[in-house]
């Protein structure tokens, strides 16, 4: 298959069967959206695993497991003000939704019930969740090591961390700075790069992430990490990643 190819499958996320095709201008991963629902490569690919984790081999489509009810007793962690999982969670009872606001207090809630969280000192107690999702989140954070220790401290016993970074297959050895603070000052060692954040404005890439990131998180010895390619066999959707870490019991 070419870079051009388009493939027939099944949207993880709707549990609806179409055709996937590239769109024109985005890389892999934010492309190959599903024709009913809308949701990119990554989207999908990070909804598998949910599935595959919660879905107990009886749901096809994260719509379904919702419906299924087997979600009602899992506590979700979700940094984001809108995306598929936003759609597809809102109305569990137990999922909860954060953003961050600098100039309101931790943990004050907004009118659409979304609590305002620094994710490198959450106020939530320690093994509070039995889910994290972060999509393309963590390259915006700064201190990218302490978000991982605050996931994983509020990570219940057992619990999985799912996320997406943007990143390429292979992944690079090393990851790298793309900004660094001196004196409280950020400067940048790479050309400045921005993405949209869910309420509009742009926010800063901080990282490059490299496979050194599975050791850096692994790194108190209290959790495992992989990255999984659900798409392995795809051309050119075998290059997109997802990362799963899971608190050790
Ligand atoms: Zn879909």
């Amino acid at each position: 298959m070419s870079d051009k190819a388009v493939y027939q499958g099944l949207c993880s996320i709707c549990g609806k069967k179409g055709e996937f095709a590239p769109r024109e201008g985005y890389g892999t991963r934010d492309s190959y959206l599903c024709p009913h629902c809308r949701a990119s490569l990554r989207w999908r690919d990070q909804a598998a695993l949910i599935l595959d984790e919660f879905g107990r081999g009886l749901s096809i489509s994260l719509a379904n497991l919702v419906a299924s009810g087997r979600l009602d007793t899992i506590d979700i962690l979700e940094p984001a003000l809108k995306g598929p999982f936003v759609n597809a969670f809102r109305n569990l009872p137990r999922y909860v939704r954060t953003y961050y606001w600098p100039e309101k207090a931790l943990g004050e809630k907004d009118a659409n019930g979304v609590r305002n969280e620094d994710i490198t000192r959450l106020t939530f107690a320690d093994d509070s969740f039995d889910l994290v999702i972060t999509s393309d989140v963590i390259e915006h954070v700064y201190d990218y090591k302490a978000a991982f220790a605050e996931i994983l401290r509020v990570l219940k016993p057992g619990g999985i961390h799912v996320f997406s970074i943007p990143t390429d297959w292979p992944l690079p050895e090393i990851s790298e700075a793309r900004v660094r603070v001196v004196d409280g000052v950020e400067e940048h060692v790479k050309p400045a790069r921005y993405h949209i954040s869910g309420d509009g404005t742009p926010c800063i890439v901080y990282t490059d992430f490299g496979a050194d990131l599975i050791d850096v998180i692994d790194a108190q010895g209290r959790s495992r990490s992989q990255a999984v390619r659900r798409h392995s066999a795809l051309d050119p959707c075998y290059r997109t990643a997802t990362f799963v870490t899971r608190k050790l019991r």
